[in-house]
């Protein structure tokens, strides 16, 4: 060996001294552990998003803490292989849209008393005859035949047809006129009064 040169074991042994790696060498050390205590405590909140059992969160957590801060990405990776698929809360948006979308079907697809398909706008069931909709005679809108009165633009179907129509537009058109001879009428029963 060469005089000059220095020897590569006396390099390694100053590196490895050296105070400022060691600082470092103890800084990722400790990020390490962190982030080891991290990724349990994201494992726990992780679970306990996904199941209901109170349990099992405590297991994915001790999963990663069992697998040392050196091997804990192992335990990460077969974490994310074993948990549930949906959170809790994706189970639940799913179970709601399930269910609208079955009430829609039910509601506007199939006859209520014969349970064939019809289509949304017809007036009555081909197959049974059953009324489905009435065609409001004020608005022309389809109406539903179970609404008292039309939600499109509030005409009363309980009422005959000429009550319904008369005080509407009595208070509508002829209020003027109206309120006027009940005036004129005043005055005659008051002219009445006055002159013997
Ligand atoms: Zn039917
Ligand atoms: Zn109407």
């Amino acid at each position: 060996m060469p005089e000059g040169l220095p020897d590569p074991g006396k390099i390694w042994d100053d590196f490895i001294n050296n105070p400022i790696v060691q600082l470092a060498g103890q800084l990722i050390v400790i990020y390490v552990v962190l982030l080891w205590l991290g990724t349990a405590y994201w494992a726990f909140r992780d679970m306990q998003a996904r199941t209901e059992n109170p349990i099992l969160p405590y297991f994915a957590a001790a999963l990663i803490i069992f697998f040392t801060p050196l091997l804990f990405v192992f335990a990460v990776i077969l974490y994310l292989i074993v948990r549930p698929r949906e959170t809790m809360a994706e189970v639940y948006e799913r179970s709601l849209a399930e269910e609208s979308l079955l009430a829609e079907v039910e509601k506007n697809e199939l006859c209520p008393v014969c349970r064939d398909r019809v289509e949304s706008d017809w007036l009555v069931c081909p197959n049974c005859r059953t009324r489905l909709h009435r065609v409001c005679p004020s608005c022309n809108r389809l109406a539903d035949p179970t609404w008292p009165l039309c939600a499109y633009c509030g005409r009363d179907f309980e009422r005959t047809p000429r009550a319904a129509t008369a005080p509407a537009a009595s208070t509508a058109t002829q209020a003027p006129t109206g309120s006027r001879r009940d005036v004129t009428a005043e005055q005659g029963a008051l002219g009445g009064a006055t002159n013997p």
